[in-house]
């Protein structure tokens, strides 16, 4: 993404509500000791860790206070009840004093009447003479999701054993699957870039990886470590790749550069962009963190030259004494001698660490001329910088930027293929060619309406956008017509229409 452009209005940084919420480690004991947990895989399309592996939870309700609850009053009582509806929704299973007496059948028909919204969980519990029990739902830690996210929830973990009796299962609807799994295979798939968790259910499964007692994991899992205030500071959906957010001025709505940390030794610093000394000193505090680990910074990768990416570069060049590495078409729009080494096409670096990484540099024009990615070699996961977003769009700005090169990357990056997508701006997409192929819809769909808007005696490129963009906003005219320009050079390049003087023509 650009900066944003000169007399665009900029939204000062507002954190989203932090709501509460409630989540369930739900767990079986195993016969050879250890415990195998019930995870679950989120619908892609939820705006909250969409593709993301979690633990049964979700939201607190307004009627979730009506519930009584022995042991425990307001609040408290409260996140219970939130964690033992979810539980029925989203497993089936039933955790309440009189459980034992509901059938199997009984048990369905409450959830469905949930889930439809047919009955509140108050008259269900009353119906079946059940009642909710604080000792069943042992404390296990309390999370609040970081500012940058667009959803916040402040997380009341709880540890809670399955009744023998009752299995779980997952419905059909915003979750895609969900089975019993050993910690350890959870964290295997994790390692291999194959599950992403977000870092509360990562603690939970290192936790729960080496289960002895419950009141162990319960203390293990209340105690995590880099969570000042509850707030994970370390972020890392798979491992090897640490997001951290800086707050930067780039395009609205988004309103941050994330920098990543990779490697699991060696450790590659891409897009550092906050020229703010207060952004960047924090995510130099990480990197000092993971220094006292063993770990070594080696470079700085630089996707592009915008503002928005290379904002902090040279602070951290210094400070770090490492070099910055970066297309020759990125080093010529910087001062002589930022960029260290060039990197070209196709190069592989590798980084030394447990395990070592290999990283493929891919030269993706289109944003930017000298616009670099990096795929993870084992995992196919993708640093795209400015090719995709996970919040707002890409802007295409002739003559830097290239309409037939970007489509041409982007169709490239989703044939590779690609798994997870690592963006620059906004949350990370679990599904890489799902969204590179609705990326490359989007342009065909906008290319077609460009082409429509130029009558049989021509248009201007003014008249074009305020045909072809009439579903956006006015105040993003600006950045259309750039986007309409870069489109129009594109058909004119393929014959498809001429311009004259000021005017564009069907050809
Ligand atoms: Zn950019």
């Amino acid at each position: 993404m650009s900066e944003a452009l000169p007399g665009m209005q900029k939204p000062p940084v507002q954190p989203a509500r932090v709501r509460d919420a409630a989540a369930v480690v739900l767990y079986r004991r195993r016969g050879a000791g250890g415990a195998a947990v019930f995870w679950l895989k989120r619908g892609k399309d939820l705006r909250f860790a969409g593709g993301f592996y979690a633990f049964p939870g979700g939201r607190v309700d307004p009627a979730d206070s009506e519930v009584p609850v022995e042991g425990a009053e307001g609040l408290d009582a409260a996140l219970v009840v939130a964690a033992a509806r979810e539980l029925l929704e989203e497993t089936g299973v039933l955790v309440a004093d009189g459980a034992d007496r509901v059938s199997a059948r009984q048990r369905a028909d409450m959830r469905r009447a949930l889930l439809e919204a047919k009955a509140t969980f108050a008259t269900l519990l009353k119906e079946h003479g059940l009642r909710l029990r604080k000792r069943d739902f042992v404390d296990a830690g309390r999370w609040i999701t970081p500012p940058f996210m667009p959803v916040r929830f402040d997380a009341r973990f709880f540890l809670v054993e399955a009744p023998a009796a009752q299995d779980a299962e997952v419905w059909p609807g915003e979750l895609s699957e969900g089975r019993w799994i050993k910690p350890a295979e959870a964290l295997e798939l994790w390692n291999e870039g194959r599950a992403l968790l977000h870092p509360p259910n990562l603690h939970a499964m290192r936790v729960m990886a080496t289960f002895t007692t419950p009141e162990d994991a319960a203390q293990r899992l209340s105690t995590p470590q880099n969570a000042p205030g509850h707030i994970p500071s370390r972020i890392e959906f798979q491992r090897g790749i640490h997001l951290f957010p800086l707050e930067t001025d780039t395009l609205p709505p988004a309103t941050h550069t994330n920098a990543y940390v990779v490697g699991n030794g060696e450790l590659l610093i891409v897009d550092p962009g906050s020229k703010e000394v207060r952004q960047y000193a924090r995510l130099l505090a990480l990197i000092a963190g993971m220094v006292a680990e063993g770990k070594r910074p080696r470079a700085i990768f630089l996707t592009h030259h915008h503002a928005d990416h290379v904002g902090g570069a040279l602070a951290v060049k210094e400070r770090l004494k490492i070099p910055i590495w970066a297309h020759e078409r990125t080093a010529e729009r910087l001062p002589a001698g930022a960029v260290d080494r060039l990197l070209v096409d196709d190069e592989v670096i590798d980084l030394q660490g447990l395990p070592a990484m290999k990283l493929r540099v891919l030269h993706t024009p289109g944003h930017a001329r000298g616009h670099l990615c990096l795929i993870d070699e084992a995992t196919r996961a993708a640093i795209v910088g400015d090719m995709v977003a996970g919040v707002g769009t890409i802007v295409i700005d002739p003559p830097e930027g290239d309409m037939t090169d970007y489509l041409a990357q982007l169709e490239r990056l989703k044939n590779l293929p690609v798994s997870t997508l690592y963006p620059a701006h906004g949350p990370v997409i679990p599904d890489g060619p799902g969204k590179l192929e609705e990326y490359l819809l989007h342009r065909q769909h906008r290319e077609r309406l460009v082409f429509e808007a130029i009558p049989r005696f021509g248009a201007t490129l003014h008249e074009v956008v305020k045909k072809a963009y009439a579903d956006t906003m006015e105040a993003m005219h600006p950045i259309a017509e750039r986007s309409a320009q870069a489109i129009l050079i594109k058909l004119v390049r393929e014959g498809r229409v001429v311009r004259r003087d000021e005017r564009y023509f069907h050809a």
